[in-house]
Order: structure tokens, then sequence, then C-alpha cells
């Protein structure tokens, strides 16, 4: 049997590199536009990083982290997820001296032991952004609306925002006793993650996956609600300053036309949220049905060493973004990814300037191929059209004389329809500067 990759991961091959490619593009393009700068950091970290920042008895740190031993005695772990190694950066670059408020974005693979399922993987890819040193309302808002914009972008026209508040952590340990005396009486009937969380953070029994404890939780958190005379569902009684901080965000929001539905329950899994949290989903999905999710994290920064600041960022898993704009697809829509020019020869003789042609084009950073082996013409267009090739410049004995190329526009695709061919002669003078303009690869 030929080796097979992990269970969980995954190979891009080049058909679905070009919508990854596209994706990239519009999340640093949109980024740039908003006004946050890439940062990269290393795949690998101190496993004590995530286990002081995340919360011990999130589902991240108790079962979903990939441990990485050296020879020493140094425990290092995958990185798991984007925030804490961004912040972790940013106060070991003294950026919080330097610039004081920053905007970053980062993208790239993350990992989690997790059971690989449909949109659910080993290692899997997210972009995100993190805004740090603000607790202005309007920062939640740029964020939420970046996030949507990207999915907007990449073709998501069918999600649907959650918002809601974790208050501050003092609202957190008022509610938290609430939720528990709410919860008391069903105890038995959750989960056994969802016991020992009881005890731990109970508002991950929020986050559950469980159809079960989701009732539950709702439940609870509607008689808290009906006690406590107030709506929306979040189980937080708020501060006056967060109850305002809330406010303001929903009402920046609707002013930007932007929908959410603050109605429903539910709290992120990480420790370090505070204030406003948000969650996009889409139904296509099915059961893994979160694209994005982000929040504030106003303590996190204080709590790995740093100054208090205020901080707001989104995480959105790629391949999920790319599922769920694959269900939007219609079957109607014309196929766009034709790119490029083959250069196919009548005569294995005409190779040598079939060969000087593809030479200038990629001179110029044009995207050209052509076959070496002396393949009959009808196997070199056949190649062209499974290349994906937008046209194909036909060198014959005709054209050689005549000093001219013939050159064919490859149809593009509507469903199995095939919609418009082209062909046109052109002095073969002209051809690489005329051929060049169209067929940039899609990293220009
Ligand atoms: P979920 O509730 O689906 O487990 P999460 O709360 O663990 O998600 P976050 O840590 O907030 O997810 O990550 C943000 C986004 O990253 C998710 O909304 C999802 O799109 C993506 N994501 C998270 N875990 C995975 C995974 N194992 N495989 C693929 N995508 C993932
Ligand atoms: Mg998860």
């Amino acid at each position: 049997m030929v080796p097979q990759a992990l269970r969980g991961t995954t190979d891009l091959l080049s058909d679905e590199i070009t919508r990854w490619l596209a994706l990239e593009q519009a999340v640093r393009r949109l980024c740039v536009v908003y006004g946050y700068q890439e940062l990269r950091t290393p795949l690998i970290e101190d496993a004590s990083l995530f286990l002081r920042s995340i919360g011990q008895t999130t589902d991240i740190v108790q079962k979903e982290m990939f441990r990485v031993h050296d020879r020493g005695d140094q425990e290092m772990v995958l990185r798991p997820e984007g925030t804490v190694p961004m912040v972790r950066a940013y106060l070991e670059h003294n950026l919080h001296k330097t610039d004081g408020f920053v905007k970053l974005f980062y993208m790239g693979p993350m990992f989690r032991a997790e059971r690989p399922q449909a949109g659910r993987f080993r290692q899997f890819h997210q972009y995100g952004v993190e805004a740090i040193g603000s607790a202005s309302p309007w920062v939640d808002v740029e964020v939420i609306t970046l996030c949507l914009h990207i999915l907007r972008e990449c073709g998501l026209s069918q999600s649907t925002l959650w918002l809601s508040t974790m208050g501050c952590r003092e609202d957190q340990q008022r509610s938290a006793e609430r939720l528990r005396v709410q919860l008391q009486p069903d105890r038995m009937h959750l989960c056994k993650d969802c016991q020992s969380r009881f005890e731990k953070n109970v508002f991950r029994v929020l986050d559950c996956k469980q159809k079960t404890c989701q009732k539950i939780a709702q439940e609870a958190v509607r008689q808290i609600n009906q006690d406590a005379g107030k709506a929306p569902p979040t189980p937080f009684s708020l501060c006056d300053e967060c109850a305002k901080h809330f406010d303001e965000v929903r009402s920046a929001l609707r002013d930007s036309g932007i929908a959410f539905d603050d109605t429903q329950v539910f709290a992120r899994g990480l420790d370090y949220y505070t204030r406003t949290v948000f969650e996009v989903r889409h139904a296509g999905l099915g059961s893994q049905d979160a694209v994005a999710a982000g929040g504030r994290y106003d303590r996190l920064v204080e709590e790995m060493g740093g100054p208090p600041m205020g901080a707001v960022g989104f995480a959105t898993g790629i391949e999920r973004v790319l599922l769920a704009a694959a269900c939007e697809q219609t079957q109607g829509e014309v196929n766009p990814t034709r790119r490029g020019v083959y250069v196919a020869v009548t005569e294995a003789g005409f190779i040598r300037e079939g060969f000087r042609l593809i030479q200038q084009l990629h001179n110029r950073g044009a995207q050209a191929i052509m076959s070496y082996d002396g393949k009959s013409l009808r196997a070199q267009l056949r190649e062209a059209d499974q290349a994906g090739c937008q046209f194909v410049a036909i060198l014959g004995e005709r054209e050689l004389k005549g000093r001219t190329i013939s050159l064919r526009e490859l149809a593009a695709r509507c469903g199995s329809r095939e919609l418009g061919k082209s062909e046109r002669t052109v002095p073969l003078e002209a051809f690489v500067d005329e051929v060049s303009q169209h067929v940039k690869p899609p990293c220009h």
C-alpha cells in the first residue's frame, strides 16, 4: 500500500489551490484596506504559553493540544490557535511601548487533536485579526465588519452573525453563581464533560455541542432572564459599563446596516473572553456550522505580563469558508478559473520556436506552458483543456510562414454548457505583448 497523509490532514492539489489563493488574496487585501498588518508567528510554541492563557478547563488545553518534546525537558505544542501567539509576539517585541494601539492579522495552519470529521480537521487553517490597545466599542464593530466583509468577498451571502456579551470578570463571577444554581437540578443529565465544566467554568456548558446539554442550558438561561425581567438571553448579569458597551456595539452595527441575532444562547469556549463575543454561522455546513468566531479579551494582555489593554479579534476557519462557498455556488455560475496560455506546435520541429515564445512570456511574468514530447495537436489541445488554460496558441507551418500565430480562447463553462469559443490570427511580433496582458497568474 502506498503511504497516506494522516487522518485529519489534507494535501491541497492544484485545482483547490486556485480557490485558496483567491481567498488568501482577499484576506490580505481587505485586512490592509482596514489598516491591519500581517504578523507571522512560529508553528511551535512553549506549552506553558497556552496552558496559562487559554484556560486549564478548555477543550483545547484538556484534549486538543499536540504536544512535542525535544531531547531535553522543554515541552512544546503545535499552535492550536492564533490569538495567544499574537499577543506573545506583541509583548515580546514591545509593540505596546512603541506603537500603542496595533491592528494585526495572521493566516496559517493550526493544529488540534480532534476527532476528524466533515469540517473538522487536525491540521486546519485560520486567518484572523487582533486589534490590541483599545476598549472602544467602535473597534468591536470594525472587527466584526471586517470579518463579514471578507466572508462576503469569498462568496458567502447566507451567513448569520450571532452576537452576545460575556461582561467583565466581575459580571462573570456573579453570573456563574446564578447559572450554577439554575443548572443544579439538571446537573446529572449533563454530559460528563459538562459535569466537570459545571465545577470549573460553568459558562462552557453554554458552548457544549451535545443536544441535551444545549437544551438544558437554554432553559436555564431563559429562566434566569425571566426572573431578572430582561432580554436578550445572555446569562450574564451586566454592570452598567458593560451594558453600555454592548448597547453601543449593537447600535453602531445597526447604523452600519449589519444584521445580527442577539437572541442566541452561546459563550466562547476560551477563558480569555470578556464583553463582546460573536460567531458567524453558515447553514450549509451542517453540524460544524461555525465559520468564524471572535470577541473581546480585555484581560489577556495583562494576564500575559503586559499592561492592561483592551483587545478584540476574530478567527475564521479557511476550510469551512471554502466548504460554505461551495454550498452557495450555483450550478449556472461561469467557471472563472481558466488561466494562462498553452503554446501548441503542429510538428516537433517547431518546438524551438514555441520554446522561444514561452520564454518571452515567462520573462513578462505571464503564465505559459507547452509540451516538449512531440504529441499530436489533438493531444496538446486536450492537455491545454485539462491544465485549465485560458488560451491555446497554435504554431503550424502556415503560421510560421506568415509570421503569425493562431490564438484560440478556450471556452468558459456554464454548468456543462460551453460558452463562446473564439479564434483569431495574431502577428508573431504582437503575440507576446497581447497575450501577456491576459495571462498573469493569480498571485499578480
Ligand atoms: P468549534 O465550535 O467548531 O469546535 P471552536 O470554538 O473550537 O469551533 P475557534 O477556536 O473559535 O473554534 O476557531 C475559530 C474557527 O476556526 C471556527 O469557527 C472554525 O471555522 C475553525 N475551526 C476550529 N477548529 C477547527 C477544526 N478542527 N477544523 C477545521 N476548522 C476549525
Ligand atoms: Mg473546537
